[in-house]
């Protein structure tokens, strides 16, 4: 059997090496970075991606790791909120400093060799070489730079499993994870600084060079509820992860000249909270071509069309829903009729969920 060779080792790339594994395909996969790690997140795993892990016998891993069953959900522009209101299906929360680690640790169980700390030469995606590097970097979109943070914080008390609080230029996500901790992670927009500006410019923040910085962007404007409900916190500044240069116009994988599984094929808005799920999905559609592939029933570029064919017909329409919900979610004027929706009318938010996973 031909070897596959996974560049990333993040949920995909880990995910379709455990699977392959699963069928005793012989796998390599080079991750750059070293577990455990943080990864800018909102850790809160939803909709199909959790049937994928289950049919691939890893959710008991997942929820003996003291993942979070989360039921209902909040949602709060800078002055008004809803109450908590039932998710349609549970989702489960679990940090990426233990998720990546566990998995990593069951690929190796498996036989799978991992190549920790090593960066692979990212131009070689030769035959038998799938790309799970995740998101592509763009420095900016229509003119705006989008940016991520994430820290673990105590001392937070919600009134939902998961509190969504959506502001001007972004959104923060809070939502409990295992020890009891609460992961704050936001999404951000900054448009481009007016010359002259220093302080307020985007380099200033994605830098963050230091915990005040980054505070001052998760709690918001003075009064806001996200800014109560930060008030107390204490951040685990071990946590703390930015990233910066998000691009989050959909991508077919039709169109990519590599085979290619998770973010790397296309980044989902992660107001959704979908793209772990897109990448347990990815990994999983790929995993009999390259099986297949594996053992000389198909040629590589035939596994690579079918697994791009199966990834555009499971996510094409997800992400056209994802890019309309992104758009209302961040346009200022329509934040706080949003909310007042979420609230009063349980089928909208409904509707909404179920078109975006
Ligand atoms: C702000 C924000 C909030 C989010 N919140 C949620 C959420 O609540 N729920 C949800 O489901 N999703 C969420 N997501 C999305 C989710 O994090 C990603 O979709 C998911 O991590 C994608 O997994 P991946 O394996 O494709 O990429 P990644 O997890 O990014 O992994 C890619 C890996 O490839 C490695 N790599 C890159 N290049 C090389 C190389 N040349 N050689 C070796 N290794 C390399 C990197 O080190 C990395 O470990 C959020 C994203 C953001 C930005």
């Amino acid at each position: 059997m031909k070897t596959v060779t996974i560049i990333g080792g993040g949920l995909a790339g880990l995910t379709l090496g455990l699977g392959l594994r699963q069928k005793k395909i012989p796998v390599t996969l080079w991750e750059a970075g070293r577990y455990p790690r943080h990864r800018v997140c909102g850790e809160f795993i939803s909709g199909r991606g959790l049937d994928s892990l289950a049919r691939l016998g890893l959710r008991p891993l997942i929820e003996n790791a003291g993942a979070v069953r989360a039921t209902h959900a909040a949602f709060f522009s800078s002055v008004n909120g809803t109450t908590p209101r039932a998710l349609p299906e549970p989702a489960l929360c679990l940090s990426r400093h233990v998720l990546d680690d566990l998995l990593a640790q069951e690929f190796r169980r498996l036989g799978g060799v991992l190549r920790e700390g090593e960066r692979s030469p990212e131009k070689d995606f030769s035959e038998g070489t799938v790309r799970a590097t995740g998101r592509r970097a763009q420095p900016t979109e229509n003119g705006a730079r989008w940016f991520g943070l994430k820290a673990h914080a105590r001392n937070v008390t919600l009134t939902a499993d998961l509190e969504m609080h959506v502001a001007p230029n972004g959104y923060v996500g809070l939502c409990r994870v295992n020890g009891g901790a609460v992961n704050v992670c936001g999404l951000f927009r900054r448009l481009p600084p007016a010359s002259g500006e220093v302080n307020g410019s985007f380099s200033h923040f994605a830098k963050c060079e230091n915990t005040s910085d980054w505070r001052r962007i998760f709690c918001g404007s003075a009064g806001s509820p996200v800014h109560r409900r930060l008030a107390a916190a204490e951040f685990d500044e071990a946590s703390f992860c930015a990233v910066a240069g998000l691009s989050l116009q959909p991508h077919r994988a039709a169109e990519r000249a590599e085979c290619c599984v998770g973010d790397a094929v296309t980044m989902i808005p992660p107001v959704t909270g979908n793209g772990m799920s897109m990448a347990f999905e990815s990994a999983e559609l790929a995993m009999e071509p390259l099986s297949a592939w594996s053992r000389g029933e198909l040629s590589w570029k035939n596994a690579q069309q079918t697994i791009a064919n199966h990834c555009d017909a499971a996510f094409a329409q997800r992400l056209a829903w994802a890019r309309r919900l992104q758009t209302l979610v961040l346009s200022p004027s329509l934040q706080r009729p949003l909310v007042f929706l979420a609230g009063r009318s349980g089928f909208f938010w409904r509707w909404w969920f179920a078109r975006t996973r």
